[in-house]
């Protein structure tokens, strides 16, 4: 027996789960432990779970449940690994890894996709797209669909077609006492609900569907960079537009560094500008004039805003934020834009310590907000703007990673006055206990602990932005 294993497990009970499931049980004595373990975020780069289950299917989960009930292990669920928070792996817990189970299939006719809970958003668009067909997904196509629907989902379509959790129809979920049961308009409503927004807090998903919309192949999207100097322009000129802007067009505007990329002129790498980032479901044809406000405000750095693949832009930012890289997120729902905050924000991103800190704006609205409050358990629609503060470095000294932190915690300070006190669970990076409710609000967040006291009382599902049940 290992000495890591020592403590919690002998390998006779370690043999009973390789007996009972299908997919591989990695321990830390096993080939492929070592990758199977590790997550996005490399700021959980030391954190050893005793066992890695990798799922092929619901029968997988179910036994996985039931072996770490037995056997009184924290449970840390897996489907692409991005959890900027690190809730996809436990120190000395059991991993239930979903992510063999990729599967995607799509029926054109229904206009509806099966997706299995261990796909990345890569495995969806090559299915989807080969049919004319997309859902909202992220804006890094290795982030896992799973985790992203729960929470929420902002992605490019998200103003025409919803964010990710509005396109979910359905879903089988694996409880906390190992039952498989379906949730959709029609079923289990209430799980349904909770499922749109509500994270990973109520049982296993092992599959998703979701509506499809027609889109692509060539779509309307890019980056244009302009100097920093610009970044207050552009942010005033985006507040004025976001409000009347049509629903088919989605921008970011991301306050960063020049990446080292030979589509950015070489005398600007590693400089400050300001990137409008943005997408349009419309004709190819007409996203020129949807922009003309925004893309006047100064002589850009480089300008890519044009016709490309739908495919392009879902991984135009892959290569800046691959796995391994150490990250930490802060983020806050935005009143508003107003000219003090813009002030602020371009004030502490030329303080920013790294390369890899982004001050990103988020336009919402359009399909988003017309989803009535209380609708879904992603609960805030009102808000025009969602701010979040990227982190990302390489060094993984304690003092960069501070550095970092602390930055981006600068940042959403400053939206203090113009923040509606709310946040989208994805973006946060902190993992502290009352996260959940203060992001949720109180009436979402009360009817929320409701559903979890019925589906997981006593709280086998907690490493998410928890919500205890009722009596935990
Ligand atoms: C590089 C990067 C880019 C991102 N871009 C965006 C973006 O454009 N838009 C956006 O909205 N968010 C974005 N995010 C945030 C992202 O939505 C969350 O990190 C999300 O949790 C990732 O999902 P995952 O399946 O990869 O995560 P995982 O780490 O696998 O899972 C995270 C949590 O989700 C829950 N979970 C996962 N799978 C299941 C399941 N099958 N059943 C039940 N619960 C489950 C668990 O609680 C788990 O701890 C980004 C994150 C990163 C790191």
């Amino acid at each position: 027996m290992s000495q890591a294993l020592a403590p919690v497990l002998g390998e006779a009970t370690i043999q009973e789960l390789r007996e009972a499931v299908r997919g591989e049980v990695l321990t830390a004595q096993d080939n492929g432990y070592e990758e199977a373990r590790r997550v996005w975020n490399g700021a959980f780069e030391e954190v050893r779970p005793s066992l890695v289950v990798r799922c092929t299917g619901a029968a997988d989960v179910i036994a996985a449940v039931g072996f770490a009930r037995s056997n009184d292990l924290t449970i840390a669920v897996r489907g692409g690994g991005h959890s900027v928070a690190g809730f996809s792996t436990c120190a000395d817990g059991i991993v239930i890894d979903l992510s063999p189970m990729n599967g995607v299939r799509v029926d054109p006719v229904a206009l509806r996709a099966s997706v299995g809970a261990g796909a990345v958003w890569a495995d969806v668009d090559h299915e989807t797209q080969t049919h004319g067909l997309a859902t909202t997904g992220g804006l890094v196509s290795t982030t896992g669909v799973a985790g992203f629907t729960l929470g929420g989902g902002i992605g490019w379509t998200m103003r025409e077609f919803g964010l990710a959790c509005d396109n979910l129809a359905a879903a089988d979920v694996v409880t906390a006492d190992g039952r498989l049961v379906r949730a959709s308009e029609g079923e289990n409503p209430e799980l349904l609900w909770g499922l749109r927004g509500g994270g990973g807090n109520f049982g296993i998903v092992t599959q998703f569907e979701f509506d499809l919309h027609p889109l692509g192949p060539m779509i309307y999207a890019g980056p244009v960079f302009f100097p920093a100097a610009a970044s207050g322009d552009l942010l005033h000129a985006f507040r004025d537009w976001a409000g009347t802007a049509p629903d088919e067009i989605t921008a970011v505007v991301n306050l960063t560094t020049a990446p080292p990329l030979p589509v950015i002129p070489e005398e600007w790498h590693g400089k400050k500008v300001v990137a409008l980032v943005a997408a349009s479901t419309g004709p190819v044809d007409e996203g020129d004039a949807l922009v003309s406000a925004l893309r006047g405000v100064a002589e850009p750095v480089a300008d890519l805003l044009g016709p490309m693949p739908y495919h392009a832009i879902q991984t135009l930012l892959d290569p800046l934020w691959q796995k391994g890289i150490h990250s930490y997120f802060k983020a806050t729902n935005l009143a508003r834009l107003d000219d003090e905050l813009i002030e602020r924000l371009c004030a502490v991103h030329l303080a920013a310590p790294g390369p890899q800190c982004e001050i990103h704006v988020h336009q919402m609205g359009g399909a988003v907000g017309r989803v009535p409050e209380g609708a879904t358990a992603f609960a805030e629609r009102s808000m025009p703007f969602v701010l979040n503060a990227v982190t990302g470095w390489h060094d993984d000294s304690p003092d960069v990673a501070e550095a970092h932190t602390e930055w981006a915690r600068t940042v959403v300070a400053a939206a203090s006055e113009a923040s509606t006190g709310r946040a989208y669970v994805n973006f946060l990076g902190d993992s502290d206990g009352d996260a959940a409710r203060s992001a949720y609000g109180e009436e979402t967040y009360t009817r929320l602990v409701a559903l979890k006291s019925e589906y997981d009382p006593t709280n086998v599902f907690r490493l998410n932005q928890n919500i205890e049940p009722q009596g935990a």
